[in-house]
């Protein structure tokens, strides 16, 4: 019997997640989701823009990071438009992995491009079309030495069923190794997102990636209802996450939610496989350290990880769940990596920042028992340490301190950003 096609997981929290208005995060803040994810077994992490000026030096180290083995076996991933240039750009970082993007539907393609693309050569072989634009931007990311090319639909849920079976066609004959349904609007329901991407399943044979946003409420759901359609059609699938379902407007599917629902939904618990390496007991410090960075507090009831998640206070249900907790509850909280005490300093504490002197840092190193060799190797670490305050504006996590300490080139190396010298 052929192996059933797995689910894995693609986090965009480093990419979408970015790019939500009035957010941001610093580079090193990325370089942690990355550690993070890699520590979960996530699949792979969308961590960039390799093309951007500000983004190369973390995307070099990061690949640094994954050279040297702290970074594996995630595999780091670009996200780039369709376009030449930038395609070119991008490859110069030393990426392997790439997702190449254009919108697909006839909305977009008119309303982006003002008339200058069409979307096939029969609409008008004078001008440009997607087609060719699509072909011409994979064979370049290959030339340039390209392992995984992914090739994103931008507005797949809006484009005709019709061309976007013939646009995925033409790009398994290009050599992509993905196809990337984005239902970039949260457009999907969970029954039209099962029926195009098992039509793109059958039809096409591509492993398929559902990328949902949540402006109707339904990222999560949409998400894994297309997983479902890509694996009842025979490829594997890839869903988009972001952690805290951070992303561009009302969000992208939440990392928590998806990994619940596949693992523990009455339609797909047992039945569909999702990658096994994924490990949900580090979701709980994840969700918590993307919170802090992003400054976003988490919402009590946000799935698996809010302060409600476990939280019981009616007779009938705190009765119910004390007396067996599977009355009330579908999982547990030790399964997400909760349930340990947490102690807050109530009394003095020291923490490392800007203006940070030698005897303050050796003091918070010594209680994370990282020791330094001699005095001239604190005060470098310490540097960098005043460095990262200044980069991420927030006092530096524990986690982020022993980075620093353990590799100080690839700490200095994120932290830097020229800005390129101005033409001519
Ligand atoms: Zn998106």
């Amino acid at each position: 019997m052929a192996k059933m096609p797995t689910i894995c997981i693609v986090d965009v929290t480093n990419r979408d997640g970015v790019q939500t208005s009035r957010l941001g995060l610093a580079k090193l803040e990325k370089t942690m989701i990355n550690i993070y994810l890699n520590e979960m077994g996530i699949h792979q992490s969308e961590f960039g823009f390799p093309y951007t000026y500000h983004e190369m030096n973390y995307i070099r180290a990061n690949l640094a990071l994954a050279e040297c083995g702290e970074l594996r076996p995630i595999i780091l991933s670009g996200w780039c438009p369709m376009r030449e240039n930038e395609i070119a750009l991008a490859f110069t970082t030393g990426i392997r992995h790439v997702n190449l993007s254009l919108s697909t539907s006839g909305q977009m393609t008119r309303g982006k491009f003002g008339g200058r693309v069409v979307r096939c050569p029969e609409e008008d072989a004078s001008k440009p079309n997607l087609l060719d634009m699509m072909r011409t931007g994979v064979g370049r990311a290959r030339e340039l030495g390209a392992v995984m090319i992914g090739v994103n639909a931008e507005d797949a849920s809006r484009t005709d069923r019709e061309f976007l079976l013939r646009f995925a066609g033409a790009a398994k004959e290009a050599g992509a190794d993905r196809f990337r349904y984005c239902d970039t609007l949260g457009y999907d329901d969970p029954l039209t997102i099962y029926e195009n991407c098992r039509a793109l399943a059958e039809e096409i044979g591509l492993p398929l990636e559902l990328h949902c946003h949540n402006d109707l409420g339904m990222a999560v759901a949409c998400s894994v209802a297309g997983a479902k359609g890509a694996v009842d059609g025979g490829v594997d699938a890839y869903i988009n996450t972001a952690v805290n379902g951070m992303g561009e407007r009302a969000g992208n599917a939440d990392l928590v939610s998806v990994i619940l629902a596949i693992k523990k939904s009455s339609g797909l618990e047992d039945q569909y496989a999702l990658d096994e390496r994924v490990d949900l007991s580090k979701a709980w410090q994840l969700a918590k350290y993307v919170s802090y960075a992003f400054g976003v507090p988490i919402p009590v009831n946000q799935v698996g990880v809010g302060d409600n998640a476990f939280a019981h206070e009616s007779g009938i249900h705190a009765d119910g769940a004390l007396k067996d907790r599977r009355n009330y509850e579908l999982y547990s909280f030790e399964e997400l990596g909760r349930g340990e005490p947490e102690f807050i300093d109530t009394g003095r504490q020291i923490t490392v920042g800007e203006y940070s002197g030698i005897k303050g840092f050796r003091d918070v190193y010594g209680r994370l028992a990282i020791e330094f060799h001699d005095d001239e190797e604190a005060r470098q670490i310490l540097e960098l340490a005043r460095f990262a305050n200044v980069h991420t504006q927030k006092p530096l996590t524990n986690s982020e301190l022993r980075f620093i300490a353990k590799y100080p080139d690839l700490a200095r190396q994120i932290m830097t950003m020229t800005p390129p010298a101005p033409d001519g």
